[in-house]
């Protein structure tokens, strides 16, 4: 095997035996490699700042999970609303379909979690402490010195420090950074629980970004086996031109004058960050990182041959054929924007206010027989679910019937109240022992909440 080509019956990430090959990819440049730092540290910035910004003296994403109680974006979820969940993840699904179908592996190469932190923190501790990527490759190889102990001890302690902000920022979407904030000046043993997750996370993402990596993309991840089957020979991808490329420098018995444009540099393998080699077509092992269009830019303009000989484009643009769309691609789209459009319709309709009355006492009803009048018990058993503050007015569409509410008007603020109210009437009021009237809870332009309740007293 030549050191210009890979093996072609196991992955460069394993040998003969199938034990692992630790790949260190080489460093680029170029406007991908940019746009794509840039598009990281955004995504960085959001994941750590986000569950610091309260509104209305609300964390703007809060997932109480022992609770059974989501706060995002001042929307207060609770258990019972699975619907709206499943509309949710019904809409991410036909996002991600419609997206993959159209730009290919983008999630994979600008957005994955796993790709993001390894290009831009990982690999920059790496970088700085044990040098560019030919330099990780020797230090691999070398025997374990003084040298290689301290910088690899070096390296998984900054790992390990950095892993466990990742997983402290995690966490506090779940339990609430300023609680997490005060939980942290605790001794771990007060919350033991929480104190062995947060080990048992950082551990794992220490495994996967410090070590196994593009290990994950390979083998692991269903996303990855998800998007190939979403994906279509109209799909965006990152291609090499073998018209333009082929037969490339070093091919044996090829005149000189007819040699394509590559000049068999392997400079798109070695930056490669799953070990691949583009040109042998497209591959699952691809994350669409960009990585090799900027290594393979940068050598056409250096042997000065146009760009782009790896490059974003669809197995029908290569074939010269023009791009066309499956009805799958458009089906996609259509079920996502159904699916969002139905979400925001039942969001809309749904009521934030839910009350049961209940009818309280050992007995339907009291008689006053000094008065002549029939008194009943009730309990009132709201559950509001806004964080804003709201007051409660409670009123009857009945004449002749008096409403004893104490506790109204009622605030009430993204919580779960029970109050007691009587109803006191003349039995004249009542057929056959009962009548129906109707409770007014809660009132204003947009939003009404009127209850049935029904009057008991002595049959005549
Ligand atoms: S082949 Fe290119 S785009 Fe695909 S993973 Fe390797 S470097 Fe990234
Ligand atoms: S970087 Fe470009 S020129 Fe170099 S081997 Fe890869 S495809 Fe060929």
């Amino acid at each position: 095997m030549s050191k210009y080509s890979l093996p072609e019956d196991r992955l460069q990430t394993t040998d003969e035996k199938g034990n692992r090959v630790y790949i260190h990819p080489h460093d680029v440049k170029g406007p991908w490699k940019n746009l794509r730092t840039k598009v990281y540290w955004f995504l960085i910035l959001l994941y750590l700042v986000l569950p610091w910004i309260y509104i209305g003296g609300k964390q703007v994403i809060l997932l109480d999970l022992p609770a059974r109680e989501f706060y995002i974006f001042g929307k207060t979820f609770y258990g019972h609303d699975g619907p709206f969940l499943i509309f949710l993840l019904l809409g991410f699904l036909f996002f991600f379909a419609f997206v993959t179908s159209v730009w290919g592996r983008v999630w994979c190469g600008f957005a994955c979690p796993q790709t993001v932190f390894i290009d831009t923190i990982y690999r920059f501790i790496e970088r700085k402490i044990e040098g560019v990527g030919p330099k990780r490759d020797k230090l691999e190889r070398a025997p374990w010195n003084l040298e290689k102990i301290v910088k690899r001890f070096s390296k998984w302690l900054l790992y390990t420090i950095v892993s466990m902000h990742i997983v402290h920022s995690g966490i506090g979407y779940f339990v609430g950074t300023h609680k997490l904030l005060y939980i942290t000046m605790q001794s771990p043993t007060t919350n033991l629980y929480l104190f062995v997750l947060m080990l048992t996370i950082t551990a794992i993402i220490l495994f996967d970004f410090g070590w196994f990596r593009e290990q994950f993309c390979i083998i692991a991840c269903p996303y990855g086996r998800f998007q190939s089957l979403v994906m279509d020979e109209n799909s965006l991808i990152i291609s090499y031109d073998k018209k333009r490329g082929e037969p490339r420098k070093r091919t044996k018995g090829i005149d000189p004058n007819d040699l394509g444009d590559c000049v068999n540099c392997n400079r798109c393998v070695n930056v490669c960050p799953t070990g691949i080699d583009i040109r042998e077509g497209l591959q699952m092992e691809c994350i669409a990182c960009t990585m090799c269009i900027d290594a393979c830019d940068d050598i056409m303009k250096k042997v000065k041959k146009p760009t782009g000989l790896i490059r974003y484009t669809t197995e029908t643009q290569i074939d010269g054929k023009k791009k066309k769309y499956s009805p799958r691609v458009y089906l996609y789209g259509a079920l996502f924007i159904a699916t969002i459009f139905t979400l925001m319709f039942s969001l809309s309709k749904r009521q934030e206010l839910k009350v049961q009355v209940i009818r309280e006492g050992k007995s339907p009803y009291q008689y006053l027989v000094t008065e002549k009048k029939v008194i009943n018990r009730f309990s009132l058993r709201m559950r509001y679910m806004n964080p804003k503050k709201e007051t409660l007015s409670l009123h009857l569409l009945a004449d002749n019937v008096e409403l004893i509410a104490p506790e109204f008007p009622l605030e009430i603020e993204n919580e779960n109240i029970n109050s007691n109210i009587f109803l006191k009437f003349p039995k004249s009021i009542l057929k056959n022992g009962k009548k129906v009237i109707q409770m007014v809870i809660k009132e204003d332009r947009k939003d009404r909440l009127i209850k049935d309740v029904t009057l008991l007293g002595p049959i005549e």
